[in-house]
């Protein structure tokens, strides 16, 4: 289930991706932390699951799948108008895990549905 197995994704969701994936390849990493120090969070009232952020991300952190039923049951009724009109679809942080805070999705995302947080304290 990720953005890029979506049969439904709009050329210019494809045209986007395929830049995203042309500026990675030209560009290196620029990795700023070890694994686990930072963690994205994705903001549910602003990401329309375009999958942006699957693409840039070279760590597989994110994973674009359906809202579940009580998380949208939750959200106010203009969020649910446009996740409904988006097929519910958001970004999931299964492997928030494997960060390392390049902040790739951070700017990639149309949305600004995304921002790093520090998941361990500094030693
Ligand atoms: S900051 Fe970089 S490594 Fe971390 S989730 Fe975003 S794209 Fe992936």
């Amino acid at each position: 289930m990720t953005a890029s197995s979506s049969p439904a994704k709009s050329s210019r969701a494809r045209s986007r991706h395929a830049r995203l994936l042309a500026a990675q390849k030209a560009k290196p990493p620029r990795c700023k932390a070890e694994p686990g120090v930072f963690k994205p969070i994705v903001d549910p009232l602003r990401c329309e699951g375009k999958g942006d952020c699957a693409v840039a991300c070279r760590f597989g952190v994110f994973e674009i799948g359906r809202m579940p039923g009580e998380q949208f049951a939750a959200m106010p009724l203009l969020v649910k108008f446009k996740l409904w009109a988006h097929g519910r679809k958001t970004a999931f942080t299964f492997n928030a895990h494997a960060c390392r805070a390049c902040g790739s999705c951070v700017s990639a995302c149309p949305e600004h549905a995304i921002k790093l947080a520090r998941s361990v304290k500094p030693q």
